[in-house]
């Protein structure tokens, strides 16, 4: 059986990285429902639709018709990456600016609606693993498998702290730390949506876990429901 699987949970803790190596076991697309709310974010910033970080919602209403997000895989890498009306922002969607503001856009109704649309639409054929925060609990609550997955904030802060730092952006400890108990009350707190585990999600704390146990774990209970 072709399956769904969905994996949420709080702000970096190595969602996309099980996800990605799980679809690569399973020859599964995997979809990063995260990129889809950052390029929009990206978009408001360049578009003048963020005043001293407030999101203009009458502004972006008036242009999200304008914002085109979409997959492609980079043939040399053959990993996907996000585009936003036909330009590459993969590298630019994951900057501080970014990360800072896209849980204020990511509370934004009309915003969910049209990218939850797009997501179930590439969802459509299952064979799909899509990591986010409201993934099995709105986009697919009808995923054969749904993972809940956590850490330690500490824990958190410092793998996004070393990423970030390797690939030359300067951040301190304390900047990431903030931003990521910021977004979790954010995404948590939030009408729309809010992040939570979905009833039958299980839990995955991966703070003492190596990347390969992360992968055994979810892989074993894919396969059980193949
Ligand atoms: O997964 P990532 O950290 O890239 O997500 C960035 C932000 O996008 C989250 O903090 C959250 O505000 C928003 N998001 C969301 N729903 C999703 C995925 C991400 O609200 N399904």
């Amino acid at each position: 059986m072709t399956i769904t699987i969905a994996i949420d949970g709080h702000s970096s803790c190595g969602k996309s990285t099980v996800a990605k190596e799980v679809a690569k076991e399973l020859g599964y697309i995997y979809i990063d429902s995260g990129a889809m709310y950052r390029a929009v974010t990206l978009y408001c910033l360049r578009n003048d639709l963020v005043k001293e970080g407030v999101v203009d919602e009458d502004g972006l209403l008036r242009q999200i018709h304008n914002i085109r997000i979409e997959f492609r895989k980079n043939p040399e890498t053959n990993k996907n990456e996000t585009y936003l009306n036909d330009e590459n922002v993969e590298d630019e969607i994951r900057n501080p600016e970014v990360a800072n503001m896209v849980s204020p856009v990511a509370v934004i109704g009309f915003v969910r609606e049209a990218l939850v649309e797009l997501q179930r639409e590439m969802g459509r054929m299952k064979g799909i693993v899509m990591d986010g925060r409201d993934i099995g609990t709105v986009v697919f609550p009808e995923a054969e498998l749904k993972i809940f997955m956590t850490a330690a904030p500490e824990v958190r802060a410092q793998r996004r702290y070393d990423e970030l730092i390797a690939k030359g952006v300067s951040v301190t400890m304390e900047e990431i730390l903030k931003n990521l108990t910021d977004r979790d009350r954010i995404d948590s707190t939030r009408a729309i949506s809010p992040l939570r585990q979905a009833d039958d999600a299980i839990v995955l704390d991966n703070s003492r876990l190596t990347r390969e146990q992360q992968l055994a774990f979810v892989l074993r209970l894919a396969r059980e429901r193949l």
